[in-house]
C-alpha cells in the first residue's frame, strides 16, 4: 500500500469561496478551543486526552450553532487530532509548543476524511456542506481516494489536496555495489554535484526577484492600513511570493526526478545537514534557506523509496570536502576555496567534486559497517570462522 497526494486547483464560486472560508475559520476556532482546554485542565492539574476534547465537542456545538451549519462535522475533530499531533510533536522536542492559530496569519485549511466524491470525468469535486466544486485535474488521481485536504494561498487563491491509496509495493531495494552508488554534495555555489561529475547549478529563484520583492513591499506598507488598496498590494507581493516558491519546487522536483529515476544508479549517498545551525550565519540564512535541501532530500527520499534506491545518510561531521584520498586533512580549507591542491600527494582537488566523492567514500563504509552486503569489494569473499591456533609459548 501507497499513500499518494494529488494538488489540484479548484475554482469555488463566490458562494462556495465563502462557505470554505468558513469552514477553515469554524476549524480555526475548534483547534484554538482545544488549545485552551486543555491548557486549562493543565493549571487544574488534570490531562485532558483526546476522546475526552472529542466527546465536549457536541455540547460545543449546540452553545455554538454555526458549528453544526458552517463546517463539515468530521473536519472539525480533525481539526482536534491535529492539535494532539502538535502536543506530541512538542513532547518529542520536535517542535515548539502549540501557538493558536490566528486569523490572516495561519495558513487556512480544513481536512474532509469523509462524504466527498471524486469526478475527474466532470471536472468535478463534491465537498460536504459545500457542494460541486469546479476543479481543474491536470491529472487523474490513480488509486483509492482517502481524504481531501483544502487549503486557501496567501493570494487567494484555492487548492485541494486528494489523498489516494495505491495498490502499489515498494520495489525491494537494490543490493549495494560501488559501481552503482553515487554520492551527492549539496552546496549554495552549485545546486548538487554528483560523484560522477554531473552538476545541477544552482538557479538562486529569491536573489532573481529579491529587488522586485523589495518594491512590492515597501508599496504594500506605504497604503494605509485598511484600505482596499493595500489589499490589492499585499495581494500581488503574496502572489510575487508564491512565485518564487513555485519555481524552487518545480526545480527541486526536476533534479530529484532526475537522480531517482535513473535504472542504473542503486544506492545514493548523502550528507545529513544541519540546516537549523547554518542558518544560524545571516549572511548566508537567505541563500540556504533559497536553496531548500531539506524539501529535496525529502522529495529524493520518497522517490527512490518507490524504485528501490537506497539512501545512506552520513554523519553531518565527516570532513568531506576537506580530506584528500591520500588521507590528508586540509583545515585551512575555507568556503570560498573552490579549488585546493594537497601538499602531501599533489593531487588539485575541485572542492565540490571532492565533496561528493568523499561522501560516496563515507556512505559505502558505513553500509560496509552496518554489515550490508557490499558487491565486489571482495566479491562474495567467504568468511570461515578463525581457526584458534595455540600461541606457542615463548621460552
Ligand atoms: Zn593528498
Amino acid at each position: 500500500m501507497r499513500l499518494r497526494a494529488y494538488q489540484y486547483r479548484i475554482y469555488p464560486s463566490k458562494q462556495q469561496a465563502c462557505d470554505i472560508r468558513k469552514a477553515c475559520g469554524c476549524r480555526r476556532f475548534v483547534y484554538n478551543w482545544g488549545l485552551q482546554q486543555k491548557q486549562q485542565a493543565y493549571l487544574n492539574g488534570q490531562k485532558l486526552h483526546l476522546y475526552s476534547l472529542m466527546k465536549k465537542l457536541p455540547d460545543l456545538k449546540k452553545e455554538l450553532p454555526w458549528l453544526k451549519t458552517d463546517a463539515p462535522s468530521q473536519s472539525l475533530q480533525v481539526a482536534l487530532m491535529d492539535l494532539e499531533v502538535a502536543y506530541s510533536r512538542f513532547f518529542r522536542k520536535l517542535g515548539d509548543f502549540p501557538t493558536k492559530k490566528r486569523k490572516f496569519k495561519s495558513k487556512d485549511s480544513f481536512h474532509i476524511p469523509q462524504g466527498f466524491k471524486v469526478t475527474p470525468k466532470d471536472k468535478i469535486l463534491t465537498l460536504p456542506k459545500i457542494g460541486n466544486v469546479k476543479t481543474v485535474f491536470d491529472r487523474i488521481p490513480e488509486g483509492k481516494p482517502k481524504s481531501i485536504t483544502i487549503s486557501i494561498s496567501k493570494s487567494g487563491n484555492f487548492f485541494a489536496s486528494v489523498l489516494v491509496e495505491q495498490d502499489i509495493n515498494d520495489p525491494e531495494l537494490k543490493p549495494v555495489n560501488p559501481e552503482t552508488t553515487i554520492g551527492i554534495d549539496v552546496g549554495i555555489k552549485s545546486f548538487a554535484v554528483c560523484s560522477d561529475g554531473r552538476t545541477f547549478e544552482n538557479p538562486k529563484h529569491l536573489r532573481r526577484t529579491t529587488s522586485k520583492l523589495k518594491v512590492l513591499s515597501r508599496q504594500h506598507s506605504n497604503k494605509r492600513k485598511g484600505s482596499n488598496n493595500r489589499e490589492r498590494a499585499r495581494r500581488s507581493l503574496a502572489r510575487m511570493h508564491e512565485r518564487v516558491a513555485n519555481q524552487r519546487k518545480d526545480f527541486l522536483h526536476k533534479v530529484s526526478h532526475q537522480l531517482a529515476d535513473e535504472s542504473q544508479v542503486g544506492t545514493i549517498c548523502i550528507e545529513d545537514l544541519n540546516v537549523k545551525g547554518m542558518l544560524k550565519n545571516h549572511k548566508l540564512a537567505g541563500a540556504i534557506s533559497d536553496c531548500s535541501w531539506r524539501e529535496f532530500f525529502r522529495q529524493l527520499e520518497y522517490k527512490c523509496k518507490w524504485r528501490g534506491i537506497r539512501i545512506v545518510r552520513i554523519g553531518r561531521f565527516e570532513p568531506s570536502s576537506r580530506l584528500c584520498t591520500c588521507g590528508f586533512k586540509n583545515d585551512a580549507l575555507t568556503l570560498a576555496d573552490r579549488e585546493w591542491t594537497c601538499p602531501q600527494c599533489g593531487q588539485v582537488h575541485d572542492r565540490d567534486l571532492l565533496a561528493a566523492n568523499n561522501i560516496k567514500r563515507f556512505g559505502l563504509a558505513k553500509e560496509m559497517a552496518a554489515g550490508t552486503a557490499v558487491k565486489s569489494l571482495g566479491s562474495c569473499r567467504v568468511v570461515t570462522p578463525k581457526r584458534r591456533t595455540k600461541k606457542p609459548t615463548r621460552l
